[in-house]
């Protein structure tokens, strides 16, 4: 008989609720714990900025038993997603297992010799302590702002500017006759560049470091997710492991490999004009591809096009007189300025000793299967494999880890040969493929379906691949088929 546990679940996004479902399901007891007052993530409507939709195609970013509404369109508004992660937590009645409002402070091991931790939580002015055998942590890769102050910023606001981060930026009438100047080149920065050129600033100015390779929707007139998401346009990327014949495979296809992505490249300088605004990126594009990858938010390339945004290569280096002096020379008026650079990753709650076994000093994170640590026990990682699909990813990883937590996957690892697992990617993502570090490494696009294949082959599923070969060669995870494979897995009840 398998103990049912205490189980506390850190975050109420994606994540989080998929984790509160699967060890709810398996007979734990859950408590979810929420900072802010809703579930949501980063969706959540108060920190997301106006437009902002999806990177991920609908049938893409969905749970297994749970489609999108038909009327959604391909890419959901921020709103949409909203609705459905909602939507979600009424069909498993997720609510009853979470508080809100209610903030996790820290987390150590507990102090009463029993395995599992004790986590000091904050809510309403009171703080107290509760004990868990096990933590699933689901605070995603976007919870602490990355804050940047440049000189003269002070009195660049004294006089009346602003400067925000692209997740403070949720008003566009803010923008409105206003000099606007926006520093990054990720989606975010796009996204909010685009907006308000349409909602009346005076000026629009991008700051980017690097160009970098960008997916427009439709690429040729093909949507990206019947290019980019195959098992066959996966396998020609480096990825880890593999046997010797598909490495010996691999390099025998390598000219073809490299035909197909110079034509893709080919394809998109075309289609977005990338010599005219000096956007082609140094790095061939099968070297970049990750989760860090950005859409092309649309609206971009016109708005270059008729002046409504100026793209400026560079960075800041300080505020002054009402504008902002780039680190060439360049001088940009500037109101606002908003910073879409980014959030700091980490667990900034756990107890460091534990931090330091789990990150290595070049910030890459130390996870088997990007949700354990060996030296860690008792607690696991939802969502920290991020992909093109995270919403698939997450539910897959927390399938993974209540059968990890309760000793019931068919291949139970022992500590050794995680930390030998452990080793082995991180030599992979140092040497052969650096793009894999993004994130400290907790990215697991685009290698998707070789990830859960392991993580079903691990559940013991009958069930992996589509019977299709065709379908499964050349189409994108298709979250019902992965709804039949996990179904296929032994099942079982804690208590
Ligand atoms: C604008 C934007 C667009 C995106 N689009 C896509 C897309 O199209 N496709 C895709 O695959 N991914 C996309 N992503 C990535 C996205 O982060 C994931 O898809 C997913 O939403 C992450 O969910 P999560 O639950 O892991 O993390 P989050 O959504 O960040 O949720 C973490 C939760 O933990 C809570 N929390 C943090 N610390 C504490 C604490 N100490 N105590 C209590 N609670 C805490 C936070 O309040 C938050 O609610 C996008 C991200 C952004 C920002």
């Amino acid at each position: 008989m398998t103990k049912r546990k205490n189980v506390a679940v850190i975050g109420g996004g994606v994540s989080g609720l998929a984790a509160a479902k699967a060890f709810d399901e398996r007979g734990h007891r859950v408590f979810g714990f929420e900072r802010s007052h809703d579930f949501g993530g980063v969706w959540e409507l108060s920190r997301s900025y106006p437009d902002v939709q999806t990177q991920s195609p609908k049938d893409l970013y969905r749970y297994t038993d749970l489609a999108m509404p038909g009327d959604y369109p391909e890419w959901p508004k921020g709103p949409q997603v909203h609705a459905y992660l909602h939507a979600y937590a009424a069909k498993h009645k997720l609510a009853r297992l979470f508080q809100l409002n209610t903030n996790v402070v820290s987390m150590d091991r507990r102090q009463d010799g029993l395995p599992g931790w004790t986590l000091e939580l904050e809510a309403a002015g009171k703080t107290w302590t509760q004990d868990f055998d096990f933590v699933a942590v689901c605070t995603g890769q976007f919870s602490d702002k990355n804050i940047l102050t440049h000189p003269g910023q002070d009195a660049f606001t004294a006089a009346g500017g602003k400067v925000m981060h692209s997740s403070e930026y949720t008003d566009p009438a803010l923008v409105r006759d206003k000099n606007i100047v926006v520093l990054g080149g990720s989606k975010s920065a796009t996204d909010i560049v685009v907006n308000a050129a349409r909602n009346g600033a005076k000026s629009v100015t991008l700051v980017y470091r690097e160009p970098v390779w960008r997916v427009p929707y439709y690429v040729g007139g093909i949507n990206f997710k019947r290019l980019l998401y195959m098992r066959a346009q996966e396998q020609q990327f480096n990825g880890w492991g593999g046997t010797p014949l598909g490495k010996a495979m691999f390099t025998a296809f390598k000219p073809l490999i490299w035909a197909n992505f110079r034509g893709l490249e080919t394809l998109l300088k075309l289609q977005l004009k990338l010599k005219k605004w000096d956007m082609v990126p140094d790095v061939p594009i099968e070297k970049d591809a990750s989760c860090s990858l950005p859409i092309v938010t649309p609206g971009l390339f016109e708005g270059f096009e008729d002046g409504s945004i100026k793209p400026i290569r560079g960075t800041y280096d300080r505020y002054e007189n009402g504008e902002v002096v780039l680190t060439n020379g360049d001088r940009v008026p500037c109101d606002v300025s908003i910073l879409a650079v980014g959030w700091k990753l980490g667990v900034p709650y756990l107890a460091q000793e534990f931090q330091d076994k789990l990150i290595e000093p070049d910030g890459q994170y130390r996870v088997y299967r990007l949700a354990v640590n060996p030296d860690l026990p008792d607690m696991g990682f939802v969502g920290f494999n991020s992909s093109f699909c995270t919403i698939l990813s997450a539910e897959m990883i927390a399938n993974w880890l209540v059968r990890y937590a309760d000793g019931k996957l068919a291949k139970q690892p022992s500590a050794e040969e995680m930390k030998k697992n452990i080793d082995d990617m991180l030599v992979w993502r140092r040497t052969e493929r650096p793009a894999a570090k993004v994130y400290g490494g907790l990215c697991s696009a685009p290698f998707h379906f070789r990830h859960f294949d392991e993580l079903l082959s691990d559940m013991g599923a009958a069930k992996v691949k589509r019977s299709n070969p065709i379908a499964e060669q050349f189409s994108y995870p298709d979250a019902d088929a992965y709804g039949t494979f996990l179904a296929s897995a032994p099942q079982y009840s804690a208590g």
